[in-house]
């Protein structure tokens, strides 16, 4: 591992000027749209706004509290569209995920959202159990079935998050009669799509980018899937390693259904020293750090898609470390390495299947209404 500067934070291990990083590389082959971030709080949302534009990021899709749309709004305008999530920090989590989404769908709807999120991700077992309803969040389950029903009848197109990082399969996950195996979350999913025609978006490369063949079963399969690129360490750790010719025929292939997203988190917290997290490492103290935090995922995902940047990546990964603790520290980071994709290539993927993606969705929801 390289030799770390003293000032080495887990956003920029190898001190980084991510101002000069965005002008070496210069504006990207069409302005980006971003469809997966998490923006809260128009303070940093502002500090947010400065990274984006220096890379090229021109509209962003965000996840964000139904509660925080309008001061929002203020800060990035009509580059902003919302993504309906339910409310995670509810006290009651029956409520949120059951009734209280139905209700919040509704309303995130008449507030432009064109999408629907629902996370499945395997940690959702735990959070179900603790909240009393063990199918709580199953993408199968009574209660999502009725929201993806709702979300189908108002013309709106679905977002999932379902698996997680193979890595996490053999720690966090490695349970199996509680977590099941990575293969076992993939069954409702299918089901899923086959039951809710609308437009889908399979969040971070349908939740397996070490397992292209396997992705290349579900795009056959369902039409109306899609993915996107979000999750900067995971997508920039595991795509590196894919040949450049396998990764650029598999991103061919399915052009107009792979999207770019970063799945950025941004929060007033990012920006305050005395933030108290619970659990969480402080990823940001000051406006600088979470400048940097923010800049360095459109560095390294655009680095990874255009550039011939071969060397570690800027950013600490700790799944290497989660893995093999022996080899890795928690700071220490794998190997980014650049694929230069084809110009049309990146163009699909940075904008234009994004806006086909809107399209696909105004059709669904014409059939729906003419039905
Ligand atoms: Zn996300």
């Amino acid at each position: 591992m390289a030799q770390l500067p003293p000032d080495a934070t887990a956003a920029n291990r190898l001190g980084f000027d991510y101002a000069l990083e965005a002008n070496r590389l210069g504006p990207p082959k069409a302005g980006i749209i971003d469809v997966h971030t998490h923006l809260r709080d128009p303070d940093a949302v502002a500090v947010f706004a400065q990274a984006a534009e220096q890379f090229g990021v021109q509209e962003v899709w965000s996840m964000s509290p139904l509660e925080q749309l309008n001061d929002i709004r203020s800060v990035l305008g009509d580059k902003v569209q919302f993504i309906a999530q339910p409310n995670f920090r509810s006290d009651d989590l029956l409520d949120a995920m059951g009734e209280g989404y139905l209700r919040r769908i509704q309303e995130f709807h008449q507030a432009g959202a064109r999408l629907v999120k629902f996370w499945a991700a395997p940690r959702a077992i735990d959070l179900a159990e603790d909240a009393g309803q063990r199918d709580l969040m199953d993408l199968d389950g009574p209660l999502r079935q009725a929201q993806m029903q709702l979300a189908c009848e108002l013309g709106m197109g679905i977002m999932t998050h379902v698996g997680d990082p193979d890595t996490w399969f053999q720690t966090v996950y490695a349970d199996r009669d509680r977590y099941g195996t990575k293969e076992d979350h993939y069954a409702p999913l299918e089901r899923s799509l086959e039951r809710y025609p609308t437009p889908w978006i399979a969040a971070h490369m349908g939740g397996w980018p070490e397992r292209l063949d396997l992705l290349d079963g579900l795009l056959e399969r369902h039409s109306n899937l899609h993915l996107d690129t979000s999750a900067t360490k995971w997508m920039v750790r595991e795509l590196s390693r894919h040949p450049t010719p396998v990764l650029t025929e598999f991103l061919t292939r399915w052009k107009g259904r792979i999207l770019f997203g970063s799945d950025i988190v941004v929060q007033g917290d990012h920006l305050r020293a005395d933030s108290e997290e619970t659990g969480r490492a402080i990823q940001a103290t000051n406006r600088e750090e979470a400048f940097e935090l923010y800049a360095s995922r459109y560095f390294a995902l655009r680095s990874l898609f255009e550039s011939d940047y071969v060397g570690e990546s800027p950013i600490a990964d700790p799944d290497l470390n989660r893995i093999d603790p022996q080899r890795y520290g928690p700071m220490d980071a794998p190997m980014l390495k650049g694929h230069q994709l084809p110009a049309e290539l990146l163009e699909t993927i940075y904008r234009n299947a994004a806006a086909d993606w809107r399209d696909k969705v105004d059709a669904f929801s014409s059939i729906q209404a003419s039905s």
